[in-house]
């Protein structure tokens, strides 16, 4: 039993060797990602239930490595939050869905709102506001269209999050807790965020067949529109799911049933198409 003890704890340890390697070359990588053109952007429709009408999108990020093939946001991301690699790659991040949303306001598209992913080490740096106040001047966005999007891992320094959240509203900017549900914000803190919006994690809208996860839903609901806030849905991926928000008074709703995320020539002609009709 000892012999076989040990032979298990060598296998753990050489797995855990293959975890790191992994992680060392997915950092070396990602140092050279955004110089080798590698970062690209999706867009996901942002749907209004009650119209359905496209009230906007958000940008999700995207890397094709040459060799490493398709890196999903959720390996990657955590790992250059973890080295701080995020804040170039937020930064790029920001630039380029705001030019690419410049580009769309001016072919015709113009109440068209933008979302941005900002990660926490993002939005604790000392120069992001700044940061973000170049890029809206250096695109030109109207800034009441942008909706930057953070998790409630944020509360754990509150008072400075507060400061950097009413920096934004005096930009005229929105912000938006994502993920809502998962974390540990309570109504307490939430109530005295200045925040615009919540959007009601995935996971919740996912079994919204149950019934009580039907009244956590609606009690989720009920509490943003309480406290004024805009109220989103992730993950609607059947037609059932986004009638009942409807009912609940959930204002919008994103997902598959509408659109997977796409590239940006995609999702153009999802905005023509759903033009003429
Ligand atoms: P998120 O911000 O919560 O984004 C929603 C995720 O749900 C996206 O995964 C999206 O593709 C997926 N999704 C959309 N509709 C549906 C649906 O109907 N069903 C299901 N099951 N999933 C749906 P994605 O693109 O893989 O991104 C994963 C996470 O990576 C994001 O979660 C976000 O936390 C992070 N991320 C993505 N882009 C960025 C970025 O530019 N910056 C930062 N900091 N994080 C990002
Ligand atoms: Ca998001
Ligand atoms: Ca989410
Ligand atoms: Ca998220």
């Amino acid at each position: 039993a000892k012999e076989s003890g040990r032979n298990k704890f060598r296998f753990y340890d050489s797995q855990l060797n293959e975890i790191m390697i992994r992680k060392v070359k997915i950092e070396n990588e990602l140092r050279k990602a955004i110089d080798r053109n590698e970062l690209k952007l999706f867009y996901q429709p942002k749907i209004n239930l009650y119209t359905r009408e496209i009230s906007g999108m958000e940008a999700l990020l995207r890397w094709d490595h040459h060799e490493l093939c398709a890196i999903p946001p959720l390996e990657f991301v955590p790992i250059a939050e973890e080295t701080g690699q995020i804040v170039a790659i937020g930064e790029w991040v920001l630039r380029e869905a705001c030019k690419q949303s410049k580009a769309w306001h001016e072919e015709g598209f113009t109440n068209l709102a933008l979302s941005v992913n900002v990660s926490v080490r993002q939005f604790q740096h000392s120069d992001f506001v700044q940061t973000v106040q170049d890029i809206i001047m250096e695109t030109e966005i109207d800034p009441r269209l942008l909706e930057l999007e953070i998790t409630e891992s944020i509360m754990q320094n509150v008072d400075e999050s507060i400061d950097v959240l009413n920096r934004l509203r005096k930009l005229n900017i929105k912000t938006a807790i994502d993920d809502f549900g998962t974390g540990y914000s309570s109504l307490h803190i939430l109530k005295n965020l200045p925040i615009d919006t919540i959007k009601i994690d995935k996971s919740f809208i996912h079994d919204i067949k149950a019934g009580t996860q039907q009244s956590l839903v609606k009690s989720i609901i009920d509490m943003g529109k309480n406290l004024k806030l805009t109220v989103v849905a992730e993950g609607v991926e059947h037609e059932h799911q986004a009638e009942l928000l409807a009912n609940y008074q959930c204002e919008f709703g994103q997902g598959y049933l509408f659109l997977k995320p796409v590239n940006a020539y995609d999702f153009e002609r999802f905005l023509v198409r759903n033009d003429k009709d």
